[in-house]
């Protein structure tokens, strides 16, 4: 990476919001991945936009890290310059019946706010442990609650530094996906609209959905939750536990033995037992069912 590139994005940040040679394993909760060459830590919006323009000007495009909760990346790096947003996390009140999060606040942080406030719609994300960018860009959701249920408007940084918002509808969410997986904006801010409820009766469902996880989701293992998508007609972790695959084991990696759905990290797994752990559930599982599993897990 030119030194010269690294200085210019040093003059836009404060001291220590670059790190080289950062192991992207202590960023993603798989706990896999090898050095990032640039690691970049904006705290506002300015900084962040004023960064795209060093970048831009280079011909460089970075990569985007929220909680890195939905990532796995290579064991041998990244000789880029990867942006985690966790620095820009607040969440405000803006309405009656709105609340706005940057998108570094994590989706528990955001629920809290939102219960705090009295306002209902947020209480399925609370066990989700993404940041709000991270689950806007996937349509996260959980227990029949999506992002693009309560999304009114997000607000996106463009590649060549243009700040614009964008309504639900041009989000163009679908299932675990929306326009920014191929837009290439970087998703600055959500403005989500929810409904006014007791704080009491919002906390007592996080309470419930939260048991539910603990109850069935290996939470003590790195993972990246759910490692495939739903497939048409099924579900993954019904169609992996059928094809007798629990417990199959790759390196480091293995099927879940409490959540088929799940692969998780023993210890040491590495980025190569991963891919090859999910190409043998997928060709099983195809044997088994004739069904088709696409990874929910970013492959970077
Ligand atoms: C134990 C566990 C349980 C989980 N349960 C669920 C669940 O119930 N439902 C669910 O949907 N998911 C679940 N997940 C997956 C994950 O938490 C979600 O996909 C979450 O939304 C990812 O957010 P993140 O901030 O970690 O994103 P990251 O993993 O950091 O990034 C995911 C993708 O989004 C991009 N991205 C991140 N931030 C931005 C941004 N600001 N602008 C543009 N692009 C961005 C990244 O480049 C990457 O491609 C679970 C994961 C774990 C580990």
């Amino acid at each position: 990476m030119k030194q010269s590139l690294i200085q210019a994005l040093q003059n836009r940040l404060e001291e220590g919001r670059l790190l080289e040679n950062q192991p992207l394993k202590e960023y993603t909760s798989f706990r896999i991945g090898g050095a990032a060459s640039v690691l970049l830590l904006p705290k506002t919006a300015a900084e962040l936009q004023a960064c795209l323009r060093v970048l831009s000007e280079y011909g460089e495009t970075p990569y985007i890290i929220g909680a890195g909760s939905n990532i796995l990346a290579p064991d041998e790096g990244l000789d880029r310059v990867v942006i985690c947003l966790r620095s820009m996390a607040e969440v405000r009140r803006v309405s009656e019946n709105e609340i706005e999060a940057e998108a570094g606040a994590l989706l528990s942080k955001t629920a809290v706010f939102a219960k705090n406030e009295g306002l209902s719609g947020m209480e399925f994300a609370h066990g989700i442990p993404g940041t709000v960018g991270g689950a806007v860009f996937m349509n996260a959701g959980a227990y029949g609650g999506e992002i693009s249920h309560v999304c009114k408007a997000v607000t996106v940084l463009e590649r060549s530094g243009e700040i614009r918002e964008l309504s639900c509808d041009e989000a163009a969410f679908g299932y675990r996906t929306s326009r920014f997986e191929n837009s290439g904006e970087i998703v600055l801010c959500a403005r989500f609209s929810l409904i006014p409820a007791s704080s009491d009766e919002i906390g007592a469902k996080m309470a419930e959905l939260l048991q539910r996880r603990r109850a069935s989701q290996p939470l003590e293992q790195p993972s990246a939750g759910s490692t495939f998508k739903r497939p048409v007609g099924g579900y993954a972790a019904a169609l992996i536990d059928q094809a007798g695959l629990k417990g199959l084991q790759i390196g480091g990696a293995a099927v879940s033995e409490k959540h088929a759905g799940f692969v998780v990290n023993l210890g040491g797994a590495t980025a190569a037992d991963v891919r090859a752990l999910i190409a043998q559930i997928q060709e099983k599982v195809k044997e088994n069912s004739g069904i088709q599993l696409e990874p929910e897990v970013r492959i970077w």
